[in-house]
């Protein structure tokens, strides 16, 4: 065991004196390397106090700036590092924090392309990001090369955290088998978020990884720990092995980190168009239009997820009918005296559907969110 600088004995001191870290943990929070993917509301509290902790190596991606609504809960940064790269931003701040750890800074996007070469290096992952194309890309590359992952996510008041050893037990995927509704999705719906709620789960996801690397402790190993800030609850739920898992059940269809990718980009709708514009209308805004007989809208769903419940008044035009020349011709004609509101289940299909009439020189717009938006709004308006 190497010798400790007098300035480590001073900045451990409490930590040494930790039956559960000691001189030997600390060394082994010192010979260890913590990949966080995400430098914002989760991952900076983890940097933060992994980096205090004396976790020798820490790696951060992330390629955006700072912004300055990033600085209600992304206590890593200040006013003056606005419009500067978090992960170099980070690597400053957490270099003056600690100046004993190694820090790896990475400016670019973990893509299925370098995700391998990215998480080799180290020992666990923690992934700090919110939406569900890096998570679900996170958990198959953990699995598949057999990292421990701390994963975690929020939302307005609420969070969940989860450990997954990478090895065996379940992964996020038989927890998380599909992404949630688009509109649901934490980074889609530009959704409130208390800064303290990124901030407890980063530190929850920090005491799990300082736990795993000491051996110490009841961790959230196969565990999905919920809590709720708003009415100070928390939920320890156990999680399983799904035998149906795609990624590690008994008949997994992802062996590879291609096919990870190729899941993603067919079952990942990525918030591109969350916004109100040309083509997209929320509900919000066109309720009111609704409720005076203003627009008619356009179910694009089939015809068994219309019958098990539809809007009032709604016309159900199939997706493939949009194809039929005749079916055009009749919503041309409406669309001159009507607005057309087109509606899915979750605002995928619809956008296709306004696209299609588009091109048919029939103009629409794509009710976003879909039915499931309708009747969240219905049963609140
Ligand atoms: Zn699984």
């Amino acid at each position: 065991m190497q010798p400790w600088s007098q300035e480590e004995v001073e900045r451990y001191r409490r930590q040494f004196s930790l039956n559960d870290v000691g001189e030997a943990g600390q060394y082994k929070l010192k010979m260890s390397s913590v990949l966080v993917v995400g430098a914002g509301g989760l991952g900076c509290p983890v940097l933060q106090y992994l980096a205090a902790a004396g976790v020798g190596t820490l790696g951060v991606i992330d390629a955006d700036n700072v912004e300055l609504s990033n600085l209600h809960r992304q206590l890593l940064f200040s006013t003056e590092d606005v419009g500067q790269p978090k992960a170099s931003k980070a690597q400053e701040h957490l270099h003056r924090l600690n100046p004993h750890i190694q820090l790896k800074v990475f400016t670019e996007r973990l893509t299925h392309e370098n995700v391998e070469k990215m998480l080799s290096p180290f020992d666990i992952v923690v992934d700090g990001t919110d939406n569900f194309a890096s998570k679900y890309l996170i958990n198959d590359a953990c699995r598949l090369f057999n990292k421990p992952l701390v994963t975690a996510a929020v939302q307005e008041f609420s969070g969940q955290v989860s450990l997954f050893s990478g090895a065996q037990g379940p992964c996020y995927r038989c927890a998380f088998p599909a992404p949630t509704p688009l509109e649901l999705a934490p980074s889609c719906a530009d959704a409130g978020i208390l800064g303290v709620t990124p901030g407890l789960a980063g530190l929850l996801q920090a005491a799990e990884v300082i736990k795993w690397i000491l051996g110490t402790g009841d961790s959230l190993q196969d565990k999905l720990l919920l809590f709720d800030l708003s009415k100070m609850q928390q939920q320890l739920l156990s999680l399983n092995r799904d035998p149906e898992c795609i990624l590690c059940g008994d008949h997994p269809t992802i062996h590879s980190i291609k096919a990870s990718q190729e899941w993603i980009n067919k079952n990942v709708i990525e918030c591109t168009v969350p916004q109100e514009d040309a083509r997209n209308v929320s509900v919000q805004s066109i309720y009111p239009q609704w409720q005076q007989g203003q627009c008619t809208i356009i179910d694009v769903r089939s015809h068994e997820e219309f019958a098990a419940g539809s809007v009032a008044g709604a016309k159900n035009v199939s997706l493939q009918k949009l194809h039929d020349p005749d079916v055009i011709a009749e919503l041309r004609h409406l669309s001159r005296t009507q607005q057309l509101i087109v509606m899915c289940q979750r605002g995928g299909r619809s956008q296709r559907a306004v696209q299609i009439l588009g091109h048919n020189n029939v103009v629409s717009k794509s009710l976003l969110g879909g039915y499931d938006a309708w009747l969240r709004h219905a049963s609140q308006a």
